[in-house]
Formats: structure tokens, C-alpha cells, sequence
């Protein structure tokens, strides 16, 4: 059913500026750190908004200010280039189903993918899961691309109250409530998968329990150390 017209800032104007910059600096990233390839999309939500910000129809490590797309929750076009990414549903199905959640993460990371075929799934052994459940992030296990609103309202069913759902033989969707938030997450979801792919090769790795994941329960108290730290790493790279 479509929702309520779109009432919130224009796509040009100076108040979404610090948002695009933030997003465009949010792919680089991931970008540069190995996590997405030529494929995967990040959003972030319009404040206050049934809309979201993402790319349009370009790789992460090409994001630009001029290269984002502004969608609604029906994937009503509202601004910027006109080629939204083919998979813009997972964007907005698990906005509209997690008030929330203010970005998204979508990325075939290939530690995502390796456990998302993996029976058991991605079981945490470090702190950095502690965003996550016991027993992993739920799988969604249908195959092929989310470029439905079925398929998204399916993913979001999912993911549920998760932090991030694997994409069976796909890839990863993590949420944040800030951008900031879902790329760190996307970041330690693909070290979770590196650290227990090299586990495993010593034996049976000692899981953590639901009670140790809750010793580190509390979220990042200093989520603009790492942001500051991955942003120069991209910046430096991407320097002439
Ligand atoms: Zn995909």
C-alpha cells in the first residue's frame, strides 16, 4: 500500500549536504577496507522522513555527492540520478519494518557470504559480536536478489530485531542507528567471519555465550574513534 507523500527536505538541499557527505565518506569505507567490491549499497534515512538516501546504480568505491539517488519507502523516485540500485528494497522494507534503524548496510562481503552457506551459521567468538545474538545473525535463506518489496518485507521478517541478517549465497544486511553505527557493524561482521574461518583450522572453536556477549553489551561508547579512524584510511588512500 503506498504510504504518506513525501514531505521532508529536497534532495538539493543545503540541510541533506552533512547526510550525503557522511554517506558518500560511509562507502568509501567500506570500499577501502575490502568489505564491498563492485556491488553493495548503503543508505541512510531522511530524518524524520519515509525516505532514504543511496546509490545510484555505482560500486561503493565509486560513490560521489552526485552520484545518490532519494527513494521512498515505495521506491518512489524524489531526487538525484535517475538509477537506483536493483535491490533498493532491501533499504526500504527494513526501514519501514525498524522505525530505528537510520542506515543500512548491504554488502556481499565474502566472510558473509562464506557463513551464510555455512550450516550453524556465523556463531560469534569475539567481543565485537556483541551486537549480535548468541547464535549468530539469522540467515535468509531463499536465493536470488532482494529486488522486490516482497523479497524485502521477507528479508526484513528475517532479520527480525537483529543487528544483521547473512543473505544465503548473497551476502549481509546490517543496520545501525546511525551510519556511523551500520558501517561499524558491517566492518567487525566481516571480522567476526575472518576470525572464525582461521578458527576453525585449530579445532572447535570456543563460542561465546549469551552471558559473555552480555558482559559487552553496552554499545560503543566511542563510535567516532573507529569512524575517524577507517575515514582517514580512506581519505589517505583516495588523496592525489
Ligand atoms: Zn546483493
Amino acid at each position: 500500500m503506498a504510504g504518506t507523500p513525501y514531505n521532508g527536505p529536497a534532495f538539493d538541499s543545503g540541510e541533506l549536504k552533512d547526510l550525503k557527505q557522511k554517506l558518500v565518506d560511509g562507502c568509501h569505507i567500506l570500499d577501502h577496507e575490502g568489505i564491498t567490491d563492485g556491488f553493495g549499497h548503503v543508505s541512510v534515512r531522511v530524518p524524520g522522513s519515509e525516505a532514504f538516501l543511496t546509490l545510484a546504480g555505482v560500486s561503493p568505491g565509486c560513490a560521489t555527492l552526485e552520484r545518490l539517488v532519494m527513494l521512498d519507502f515505495d521506491g518512489r523516485y524524489l531526487g538525484g540520478e535517475k538509477s537506483p540500485p536493483y535491490e533498493w528494497p532491501i533499504h526500504a522494507c527494513i526501514m519501514r519494518a525498524r522505525p530505528e534503524v537510520m542506515s543500512v548496510c548491504h554488502t556481499h562481503s565474502k566472510w558473509s557470504s562464506l557463513f551464510s552457506i555455512v550450516k550453524g551459521g556465523l556463531r560469534p567468538v569475539h567481543m565485537y559480536a556483541k551486537f549480535l545474538p548468541a547464535a549468530g545473525p539469522p540467515i535468509y535463506p531463499a536465493s536470488g536478489l532482494i529486488g522486490t518489496v516482497e523479497r524485502g518485507t521477507a528479508l526484513a521478517s528475517a532479520l527480525k530485531d537483529s543487528a544483521a541478517v547473512l543473505l544465503r549465497a548473497h551476502g549481509d544486511a546490517v543496520v545501525g542507528a546511525s551510519l556511523e553505527q551500520a558501517i561499524l557493524r558491517t566492518i567487525q561482521v566481516a571480522f567476526l567471519g575472518q576470525l572464525a574461518h582461521m578458527a576453525v583450522a585449530h579445532g572447535e572453536p570456543l563460542y561465546m555465550s549469551e552471558e559473555e556477549l552480555a558482559t559487552f553489551s553496552a554499545e560503543p561508547a566511542f563510535l567516532a574513534r573507529p569512524w575517524e579512524y577507517y575515514l582517514s584510511r580512506a581519505r589517505e588512500h583516495r588523496s592525489p
